[in-house]
């Protein structure tokens, strides 16, 4: 095992470089065709089996995906920036998951390491304080960042890929190395998992960089508190007439959404955990003298467990119809978005803290910590667990400029090295096992 942590402390440079080219270039949920595209390219390369688009997505379980010209933009700059035609092709209508697949000699379990790729919707910081400004490698792709570090996830992935090919024959049981579209909005895993690419995945891993993980160095070995998320549209359609001539004959999709975005904020509180609502964007109208008759909302309902959000998502779609009732107009509901809430396999989590604490590699190793968030891992995590398997999500320890989603937001690249070991130590002792 030694050696697999002094082997990938000797890829930090390179890690770094990595990082700052994916950082250089983000793609938001579903476009992520040059990300995808070199990891298909690294892993094959590798020798893995390489599974993508179709083979990985199922269609009718993509949420909220961009529509055909975003798509079709997006694959354009990919390809101007390098992505490789072969993997693009096969990613067409923003199926861009990839799955790298190696089975090894030594019998054993299979392993599921999983790695999301996407960047936020929001611009960088131009600001000289920031670090990418300084050092040269701010996003080139202007309205998008990787603001919650994704990109860091990405790179760590890959270098596990090749650490764990390198050292193919130590290793036991089967690996998949799994790089998700769209976590961002939780719009992603949930057509991953229903292409059962997970059905045989004994042990699963997943993590992410900073959150309450946030001092260098540290590692906390189990994440709780996942909560349970939903993303609702909701599209208003009235009747447009003279504001001064005929105001009777119009129906008012702008005073609905306006109506249904106070009454959502006033849905009870649940007796059995916490909940959340936020009408995030309200937009309206065509022009001041017009009767409005188009209006959206886009909101979200999360909840400590599924049940919580459920009975808010509910209460939610009946306020919303309600409140069209009321201004006599039309509504249509789409679910943009959505992950369960889950539980963590403490088992698997107490051999993690025993392997980190054992490396000497961390300088403060905490079993647990609360997300107090969405992931929308937690689909796979489910999935695993509801066939017989175990799973764990780890946070890997880095101070923040900024917190996750702030156009200043950057990590400690110091993390990356550390991150590669402990994920490819733990990908050999959990095909072991
Ligand atoms: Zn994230
Ligand atoms: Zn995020």
């Amino acid at each position: 095992m030694e050696k697999i942590w002094q082997e990938a402390a000797a890829m930090q440079e390179e890690l770094v470089a990595q990082r700052r080219d994916l950082h250089r270039h983000p793609e938001s949920a579903w476009t992520e065709f040059r990300t995808a595209s070199k990891a298909a390219s690294v892993l094959e390369a590798l020798g893995y089996e390489v599974l993508c688009g179709a083979q990985v997505i199922k269609e009718e379980d993509m949420m909220g995906v961009p529509d055909e010209a975003v798509l079709e933009k997006a694959m354009k700059r990919a390809l101007e920036e390098g992505a490789e035609q072969k993997w693009v092709e096969k990613m067409c209508g923003g199926k861009t998951g990839v799955v790298g697949i190696m089975k090894f000699a030594k019998p054993g379990n299979v392993v599921g390491l999983r790695f999301d790729m996407d960047s936020n919707e929001g611009g960088e910081t131009t600001a000289d304080t920031h670090r990418p400004v300084q050092e040269g490698f701010s996003s080139l792709h202007e309205g998008l960042m990787h603001a919650c570090g994704h990109d860091g996830h990405v790179t760590v992935g890959l270098a596990v890929a090749r650490l764990i090919a390198q050292h193919k024959d130590e290793m036991s049981g089967t690996v998949k190395i799994i790089f998700q579209p769209g976590e961002e909005g939780v719009r992603g895993a949930r057509a991953m998992v229903a292409s059962g690419i997970v059905d045989d995945v004994q042990y699963f891993l997943s993590g992410h960089i900073g959150f309450n993980a946030n001092r260098d160095g540290m590692l906390a070995c189990m994440t709780d508190g996942f909560l349970a998320t939903t993303k609702l549209d909701a599209y208003f359609t009235g009747k447009s007439s003279h504001a001064g001539a005929a105001p009777e004959e119009g129906r008012n999709a702008l005073l609905a959404a306006a109506a249904a975005s106070i009454a959502l904020h006033s849905i009870s509180r649940h007796g059995k955990g916490v909940s959340r609502i936020n009408v995030g964007v309200l937009d309206a109208g065509t022009g001041r003298n017009i009767l409005p008759d188009r209006a959206v909302i886009k909101l979200e309902t999360r909840g400590g467990n599924t049940e919580i959000n459920e009975f808010m998502v509910s209460e939610a779609k009946r306020m919303i119809k309600a409140s069209a009732d009321l201004y006599n107009v039309e509504v249509k509901i789409e679910e943009v978005g959505g992950a369960p809430s889950c539980s963590l396999d403490e088992d698997m989590g107490e051999e993690v803290y025993k392997i980190a604490v054992a490396s000497d590699k961390f300088s403060e190793v905490v079993p647990k910590v609360d997300l107090g968030a969405s992931e929308d891992c937690s689909y796979f995590m489910e999935r695993v667990q509801q066939l017989g398997g175990k799973a764990v999500y780890m946070m890997y320890g880095s101070s923040l400029k900024a917190g996750h989603h702030n156009s200043a937001f950057d990590f400690n690249e110091d993390c990356l090295s550390k991150s590669v070991g402990l994920v490819t130590v733990l990908a050999k002792h959990f095909g072991e096992k």
